[in-house]
């Protein structure tokens, strides 16, 4: 783990949050790479589960939310972890965590008694700090969905099984952040949100499991490091009739990448009532009236790069030296081309690298190099992941041709550069 921190910081994927003020505690920043890496991994999920499919719309709901969503959802009465303070050294713990319930793990001080926290953040909207005004930030981007039932309905006119998809921040003032980026107070969350008529939910709550299970390893995750696990009864959410965490191999221990739950009718039936709008699904073909059964796929965006990071991250012996090699899988690498110049003191030499670079970078994510000899900067490449660096030397002058080098084996291949577009295209598609 430590060496997937200092990767992350030293090649700019993630950084602590206001480093210059001594950090946000718990809270990252994601760096050039970084953010490459995450958009990437987003538009992954989103091709998956939205393109690829006939039955899934995407949407972008508001952070912000009416208070009552809260109250209908179960949040504001059910979402709060028990927590313990240390009466010595005022330290804060979950209370699930403490093997000792009177005796701080840290101090040995005396701990008060557990008592219940509300998870969410709770600010105010407009001018005036009072009551009346108070809003949460959203723990969840699933209410978003749910509340625009409705509007789907009467705009898209679907018919059953659908579903809509969401990417966004949710935020939880978490007891025990930590571990990197698994668990922080601010996060991203990928969501879907599946309709079904009630006697199919079970049927697809099985379907959702093997395809989400199956998009991680698609993209290159090792099946040793992932493994399902059904929920007990006594362990599901008010709201659930079944569920199972897919989880990862984490340096840290095996913990939750993603949960699949069936929902049941829990959501629209508590919104319709809250709300006291109509929230049933016509079904025309019986002239019935019923609430759909929603199965949702619910996975963290940092949580899932934070995985695909360390299940890539590679250490080899080449020669007497050692490289560190991102093996990430080529939609998810941060930067998809490294062009580098051989001798950067030859105008000719950098002139045509840099063509080449303008060409590529059109088409494909590709960066220009010339800081250094050519063996630091295939390192530095690799580090980063990179799937291919293109070498121009003082015969590509001659004969128009260039090195095309792999990331993972190595080897080499001579491509005539009109042919490089087509040569690499080819391997990233
Ligand atoms: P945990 O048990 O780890 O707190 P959870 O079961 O409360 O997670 P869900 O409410 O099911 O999590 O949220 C769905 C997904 O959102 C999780 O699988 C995880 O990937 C992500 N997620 C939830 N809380 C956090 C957090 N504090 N930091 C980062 N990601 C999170």
């Amino acid at each position: 783990m430590e060496k997937i921190v200092s990767l992350c910081k030293r090649r700019g994927f993630i950084f602590q949050s206001s480093d210059i003020y001594g950090g946000l505690s718990n809270t990252w920043d994601y760096g050039p790479y970084g953010v490459e890496l995450k958009n990437n991994l987003k538009r992954a999920w989103w091709k998956a589960n939205v393109y690829e499919r006939y039955d899934i719309m995407g949407m972008d709901a508001a952070i912000l939310m009416h208070p009552k969503v809260w109250e209908a959802s179960g949040h504001v009465q059910n979402f709060f972890d028990l927590k313990s303070d240390c009466l010595s050294c005022r330290k804060r713990f979950k209370s699930e965590d403490l093997k000792d319930k009177n005796k701080c793990p840290e101090c040995a001080g005396k701990l008060t008694e557990s008592r219940p926290f509300n998870l969410m953040f709770k600010t105010y909207q407009g001018p005036v700090e009072e009551s009346g005004n108070e809003i949460y930030m959203r723990p969840e981007t699933a209410q978003g969905m749910f509340v625009n039932f409705a509007n789907i309905l009467d705009s898209r006119h679907p018919k059953l099984p659908f579903g809509l998809a969401q990417i966004g921040k949710s935020f939880r003032n978490e007891i025990t952040p930590g571990n990197f980026t698994f668990r922080t107070r601010e996060f991203e969350q990928m969501e879907i949100e599946y309709f079904v008529k009630p006697l199919d939910a079970e049927k697809a709550y099985n379907e959702w499991v093997d395809a989400r299970y199956q998009w991680y390893l698609n993209l290159g995750i090792n099946k040793n490091n992932l493994r399902l696990r059904p929920h007990a009864k006594d362990e599901l959410a008010h709201y659930a009739a079944s569920c199972t965490d897919i989880e990862y191999n984490f340096p840290f221990g095996w913990s939750e990448l993603e949960g699949v739950a069936n929902r049941t009718d829990f959501d629209l039936k508590q919104h319709a009532e809250h709300s006291g709008k109509e929230l049933t699904f016509f079904e025309d073909s019986t002239k019935e009236k019923f609430y759909p059964y929603i199965i949702e796929p619910s996975g963290g965006v940092d949580r899932a790069l934070l995985a695909f990071l360390a299940d890539a991250y590679n250490e080899e012996k080449v020669k007497e030296d050692t490289r560190v090699v991102l093996k990430i899988h080529k939609d998810l690498a941060p930067t998809k081309v490294a062009v580098l110049p051989l001798l950067r003191n030859r105008p000719e030499i950098v002139e045509l690298a840099k063509k080449i670079c303008r060409d590529l970078k059109k088409i494909m994510v590709t960066v220009y190099d010339d800081t250094g000899a050519i063996g630091k900067l295939y390192r530095r490449q690799d580090e980063v992941g990179t799937l291919f660096c293109v070498t121009v030397d003082v015969q590509s002058l001659e004969d128009k041709q260039v090195t095309v080098r792999n990331r993972d084996t190595m080897l080499q291949d001579r491509i005539p550069v009109e042919n490089l577009i087509k040569y690499l295209s080819d391997k990233l598609i």
